[in-house]
C-alpha cells in the first residue's frame, strides 16, 4: 500500500470550508474535537456525533463562544445504536440540512490488547461494532445526503497497526484493516457514479486518552498534540484534495 502525505508547506485558506455542513465522529474528545473546532474555525457547520452530551455541548460551546456557525449535537452510542437509529438519524438530517459536505469517521474502541488465543468475544464484537460496522451503516444511510454535495469527502480513521499487522493488537489491528478495505471498495464504486471521494488517514502517534492507555510508559508531551495534526485533516477534508480518492495518508 502506498501512504500519501499532504504537502509539507500546506497553509488552508481562512474559508476553506465555508458553507459545508460536516459530521464529525468522537467529535467531543481527542482528535474528533481538535478536528470538529478546526472545521468551524475553517468555516463549516459542524455535527457533533458521540456518546457523552456534557463533552458535546463543552464542544459546543467553544464553537459558539469563537464565533463559528451554529453546530449540532448528535448523542449517540455507536456500540449499541441499531440499524434504525441510523435510518432516523439520515433523516432528521435530511430535514434540518440540504446536504452533506463532509464526513469524518473518528470515534474508535481501543479493546483489550492480548494474544488471539486469550481476547474476549464481547470486546471482539464491540471494537468491530464501533470501529467498523458503525462506520458502515452511517455511510451507508448519509450517502444520499452526501450526494447533494458538489464535493463531498468521507474521511476514515486508520492506524499503523491497520496497514501492517502487528501481534497483540488484536481486534483494533483488524478493525483497522477493515476500514481501509472500506474505503478502497467505497471509493471504487462512488469513483465513477458520483463527486464523493474517501480516503483514509493516520493520525500517527498523537496525544489523546487512548494514545495514553495504549503507551502508557511514554510520555504524553513526547507526541504532537492533535492541534499540530489538522492540516491534513483540513486537506482533506476541503476542496484543496478534490479529485484524491481512495488513498491512503498518513497526518505527517
Ligand atoms: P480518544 O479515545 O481520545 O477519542 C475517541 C473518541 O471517540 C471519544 O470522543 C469517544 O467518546 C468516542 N467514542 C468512543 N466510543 C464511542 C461510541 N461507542 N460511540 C460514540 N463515540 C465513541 O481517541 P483519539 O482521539 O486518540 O482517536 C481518534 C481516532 O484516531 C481513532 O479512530 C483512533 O483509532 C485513531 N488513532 C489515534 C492515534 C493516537 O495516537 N491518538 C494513533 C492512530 C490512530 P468519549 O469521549 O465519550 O469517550
Amino acid at each position: 500500500m502506498q501512504i500519501l502525505h499532504i504537502p509539507q508547506d500546506y497553509r488552508p485558506r481562512a474559508n476553506l470550508l465555508q458553507g459545508r455542513n460536516i459530521l464529525v465522529t468522537g467529535a467531543g474528545d481527542g482528535i474528533g474535537r481538535s478536528a470538529a473546532l478546526s472545521y468551524a474555525r475553517y468555516g463549516a457547520t459542524v455535527l457533533l456525533l458521540g456518546r457523552t452530551g456534557s463533552k458535546l455541548e463543552a464542544v459546543y460551546d467553544e464553537i459558539e463562544q469563537a464565533g463559528g456557525a451554529k453546530p449540532a449535537i448528535i448523542e449517540m452510542d455507536l456500540a449499541s445504536a441499531s440499524e434504525d437509529s441510523y435510518r432516523t438519524l439520515a433523516d432528521a438530517l435530511g430535514n434540518e440540512f440540504e446536504r452533506l459536505d463532509g464526513l469524518l469517521h473518528n470515534a474508535a474502541l481501543l479493546g483489550d490488547r492480548g494474544p488471539i488465543d486469550s481476547a474476549g468475544y464481547d470486546t471482539w464484537r464491540q471494537v468491530m461494532e464501533v470501529n467498523v460496522n458503525a462506520q458502515f451503516a452511517l455511510t451507508r444511510y448519509l450517502l444520499p445526503l452526501l450526494q447533494l454535495s458538489p464535493g463531498a469527502s468521507i474521511v476514515l480513521t486508520s492506524s499503523t497497526v491497520g496497514r501492517v499487522g502487528r501481534a497483540y493488537w488484536g481486534a483494533y489491528a483488524v478493525s483497522k484493516f477493515a476500514t481501509e478495505g472500506f474505503m478502497q471498495v467505497l471509493a471504487q464504486e462512488l469513483e465513477n457514479t458520483s463527486r464523493i471521494r474517501v480516503n483514509t488517514l493516520n493520525p500517527k502517534a498523537t496525544n489523546t486518552a487512548m494514545r495514553r492507555l495504549a503507551y502508557p510508559a511514554e510520555t504524553p508531551s513526547d507526541n504532537p498534540s492533535p492541534e499540530d495534526i489538522m492540516g491534513a485533516y483540513l486537506f482533506l477534508m476541503g476542496d484543496d484534495s478534490a479529485g484524491i480518492t481512495g488513498r491512503a495518508f498518513d497526518a505527517r
